[in-house]
């Protein structure tokens, strides 16, 4: 349920009522926008009294939501989230380049990836270092160390970082990382998002290879539930019939999403399409639709890449991507 407030509500009466529905057990979700201030209720708002509450000269409209995820709809929150990661911002019209290899696999590869891509536009550096991987017999990732190398790489290049966890018990090791990424295969951990909840890092939430969009919400929803209102939501293409993609990007779910939650929406093209020249056109494709910001794996030598080799693209490439994603973020 939420509860629009007048625009010149009385701080006092605010707090009485706010009181008085705390005594019925909700929680209060506090939305203060431009325009108006938005009470989000969550918890069993059925003895509610609507009526009662709607007749109070503060308040200007009471309505049931009926969807089952509250803190991440946007009838909570009206206004776009705008997310800070140490000093960069994404959501409500700031968009992100996020760039860097699938995974991390040295110091030399990571930092002259880092320092092209960041010339090339990209604000905030990927890599993994914990991978999960198909087979067993791949390559793991470099780990602990892996994280070692992402934080040099943060040292000297100044730009955050955004790397993979999969398993809760490797959070202490996640103390430097800016941005923790929930991959698509651990969508549905909730375990780990309670965890995650918990902390007050950003979460980049990758939507699941089969996951509808509703059930994306949801797994949101298990994070902010905790007290962490800092999801980014991810699109990464889901699983179809098509085998010519890896995946099949849904772009629909970019304005799908945005009509939905106020949480900014990135899409990651490389993972969409498994396929280097598709990034370019899927990266346009995924701007022209108010995405918030691109996720783009970026190789110094994509043949010899230990992970998703086909689908990076070389810093060059990025640099024309991010030329051309320009122009249609300044022509929107
Ligand atoms: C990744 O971003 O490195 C990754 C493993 O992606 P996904 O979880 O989308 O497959
Ligand atoms: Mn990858």
């Amino acid at each position: 349920m939420i509860v629009v407030l007048n625009r010149n509500a009385e701080e006092e009466k605010k707090q009485n009522l706010m009181n008085w529905l705390k005594e019925m057990s909700v929680d209060i979700h506090i939305s203060d926008g431009e325009y108006q201030t938005v009470l989000g209720l969550i918890g069993d708002t059925s003895k509610i009294d609507t009526d009662l509450i709607e007749s109070l000269d503060i308040v200007e409209a009471v309505k049931r939501i009926s969807e089952p995820f509250k803190s991440a709809n946007r009838k909570f929150h009206p206004d776009d989230t705008v997310i800070d990661i140490n000093g960069v911002k994404i959501g409500g019209g700031n968009f992100v380049m996020i760039a860097g290899p699938c995974s991390v696999e040295s110091e030399e590869q990571l930092l002259d990836i880092a320092v092209k891509a960041k010339q090339a536009g990209a604000s905030l550096l990927r890599g993994g270092a914990f991978k999960p991987r198909t087979s067993p017999y791949a390559f793991q990732g470099m780990r602990a160390e892996g994280l070692e190398l992402l934080l040099k790489a943060k040292e000297k290049t100044g730009m955050p970082i955004v790397t993979e966890i999969m398993d809760a018990s490797h959070l202490p090791l996640f103390d430097g990382v800016d941005v923790i990424q929930v991959g698509a295969r651990n969508m549905q951990n909730f375990e780990l998002l309670k965890v995650l909840g918990k902390t007050n890092k950003p979460i980049l939430l990758k939507r699941g290879l089969s996951s509808t969009m509703q059930e994306l919400l949801m797994s949101a929803e298990y994070i902010m539930a905790g007290g962490n209102e800092n999801v980014i939501l991810c699109e990464r293409g889901i699983r179809t019939f098509e085998t010519y993609t890896r995946n099949t990007l849904d772009v629909s779910a970019v304005p799908m999403l945005k009509e939905l939650s106020h949480l900014p929406v990135v899409v990651d093209p490389s993972h969409a399409t498994g396929v280097a020249r598709m990034v370019k056109p899927m990266s346009l494709a995924s701007a022209a639709a108010g995405a918030d910001g691109l996720m783009i794996e970026v190789h110094n030598n994509p043949a010899k890449a230990l992970c998703d080799g086909p689908q990076s693209l070389t810093p060059e490439q990025f640099a024309d991507v991010a030329n051309s994603v320009n122009k249609i973020i300044s022509a929107l």
